[in-house]
């Protein structure tokens, strides 16, 4: 379930917690619980710390990727990071790399390997206040991206500056904003969101590749290198989206785009009527919407009906309306759409119908909350035998085949059980650009959060459902994202990524001694060995 929280509360919420710069602390508890765990926790890679028993590691949105790594390593500095790369050298053994460890395919952990941790990584480089570009250490989390771009373009710009001439620059109000995130949580890194090549609830944008104008990789030698669209192209297109395989992103250079206020519209509708109001959204000039779909199973509009929501641009005098996140009501209607789904969606559909009409930045409605942990909190006020979690899984379909994907998805789901709780539709314009892009066509974004319990039944039902999806999503020309599963079997992945051998046999060609690791990696080169 998402809410969007406003800039204000975000980084009221950011000082309340102390939120640094540098992005260290996070309202994420469980992630802190994985800090916490961590016995043998490197503060500083000067040294790779070897334990016998290892740390347990886990993502942390699903909690089904239980890793034993060596050590963890937290990086911050270019230092730190060759000083990793040398040791792992010598010692014949790869890493992995991981960000805010929500990927949900062992993307960020390598079982037995070290753990090189990027979060305190993440410093602001510069702001080229001209181009709108805007350059970071690669472990800055969003909502310390976004409190450093506010602060920067707060104060006072020296006389000597120019300005790009057709932006008026408003008293209080930035430039520069983000173009696009991920609007189910803000702490997601630079770094994470690059290695899965992720997208925020664009009408009409490319995956987060086309926001970025650059990036600087260390490879396994310790050199490192800016690549982009035309220097080390092919590492450019390997590295987005490519799992963090072909080396240790250090800086990327974001393309911002100028501050826009928007008003929020919304209306119920029939899933038949999404293209035209997809159509009529974008006649409208709206650069982002989506639509939260009826999860109740009991009812006659179960993911067939849903909540569109668009965002008109409007002048930026218009005042802010957006109304403060009520985090209450969010841990309310989490807790309600595991007891009573249709209490639920009636309090989320009233929710986001009271924010018809409001203002705000159109960087603020990407905001979310989201309190990590949730579920252990809900496994024991629900009193669960055993503890679960949403298992996240997303399918892509064109537009147009969008309904015979839902109709169904909901067949399966009925005769099957499969509880799912939350459902969103978001849109996405074709990327060319990467090497495994995921987003092959223009295509419907079909988000499923299913709620799984942790036994081992009910954790297979979940991948039969993933695996029946991303059939029907295959059988209407679409594809499935690799960022929450390796469940599809080697057709289905070739189907949906026809360049997935070449994209293993590059791996090899750019890091021959395979010093860039990962268990998904592992699970892939087995697949195709
Ligand atoms: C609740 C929730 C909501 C989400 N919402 C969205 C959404 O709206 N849209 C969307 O597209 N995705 C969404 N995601 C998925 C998310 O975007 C990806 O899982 C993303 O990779 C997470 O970032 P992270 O910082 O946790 O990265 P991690 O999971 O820690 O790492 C992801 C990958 O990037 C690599 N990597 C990380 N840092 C670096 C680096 N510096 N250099 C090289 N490689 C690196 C890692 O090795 C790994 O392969 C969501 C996930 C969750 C759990």
């Amino acid at each position: 379930v998402g809410f969007t929280v406003s800039r204000r509360s975000f980084l009221k919420s950011a000082l309340v917690t102390g939120l640094l710069p540098s992005g260290l602390l996070s309202y994420e508890s469980a992630f802190a619980d994985n800090l916490k765990d961590s016995t043998n926790l490197a503060t500083s890679a000067n040294a790779i710390q070897e334990s016998t028993s290892g740390v347990m590691v886990n993502d942390v949105h699903s909690g089904l990727n239980p890793t034993r790594v060596s050590s963890i390593v937290k990086v911050n500095s270019v230092e730190d990071i060759k000083a990793v790369i040398k040791s792992s050298k010598l010692s014949g053994k790869g890493f992995s790399i991981c960000g805010a460890r929500h990927s949900a395919g062992g993307q960020e952990f390598y079982t037995d390997g070290v753990l090189v941790d990027t979060t305190d990584f993440s410093r602001v480089i510069g702001l080229d206040r001209e181009a709108g570009l805007f350059t970071v250490q690669s472990g800055i989390r969003w909502s310390a991206l976004c409190h450093e771009l506010d602060k920067m373009q707060s104060e006072p710009i020296p006389a000597s500056e120019s300005i790009q001439p057709q932006v008026s620059r408003q008293k209080d109000a930035p430039l520069w904003g983000i173009n696009q995130k991920q609007t189910g949580l803000n702490s997601l890194t630079i770094g994470g969101t690059l290695g899965a090549n992720a997208h925020g609830q664009g009408l009409l944008l490319k995956p987060f590749v086309g926001d970025i104008e650059s990036l600087r990789l260390m490879d396994a030698t310790g050199e490192s290198f800016v690549c982009n669209r035309t220097q080390n192209q092919e590492l450019f297109s390997l590295a987005i989206g490519g799992y963090g395989l072909f080396g240790l992103v250090t800086e990327v250079t974001l393309r911002l785009v100028p501050r826009q206020k928007l008003k929020r519209k919304v209306h119920r509708i029939e899933i038949k009527e999404i293209a035209e109001n997809f159509n009529n959204s974008v006649k409208q000039g709206s650069r982002y919407g989506h639509c939260q779909l009826n999860v109740n199973e009991k009812s006659a509009g179960f993911l067939t009906t849903g909540v569109f929501v668009a965002y008109e641009e409007v002048a930026l005098d218009t005042p802010i309306t957006a109304i403060e996140l009520n985090e209450d009501r969010w841990r309310n209607i989490v807790e309600l759409v595991h007891t009573d789904k249709a209490s639920a969606y009636d309090l989320y559909e009233e929710s986001v119908k009271s924010s018809n009409d409001q203002v705000d930045w159109a960087d603020s409605w990407q905001n979310n909350f989201y309190q990590g942990g949730y579920h252990k909190l809900l496994d024991s006020k629900l009193h669960q035998d055993v503890s679960g979690s949403e298992v996240l899984s997303e399918f892509y379909v064109p537009l147009v085949k969008l309904p015979d994907f839902l109709f169904g998805a909901r067949d399966y789901f009925l005769s099957n059980n499969q509880n799912v709780i939350f459902s969103s539709i978001r849109f996405i314009e074709k990327d060319d650009e990467t090497f495994i892009p995921w987003a092959r066509e223009r295509y419907a974004c079909i988000v499923l959060n299913f709620h799984t319990a942790h036994s081992s039944a009910a954790i297979q039902s979940t991948m039969k459902a993933w695996s029946h999806l991303i059939d029907l999503a295959i059988s209407l020309q679409g594809s499935f994202y690799l960022t929450y599963q390796h469940v599809a079997n080697k057709q289905q992945l070739l189907s949906c990524y026809p360049n997935f051998e070449k994209f293993l046999q590059l791996k090899l060609k750019h890091d021959p001694h395979e010093v860039f690791q990962s268990d998904w990696y592992q699970f892939h080169k087995k697949m195709f060995s």
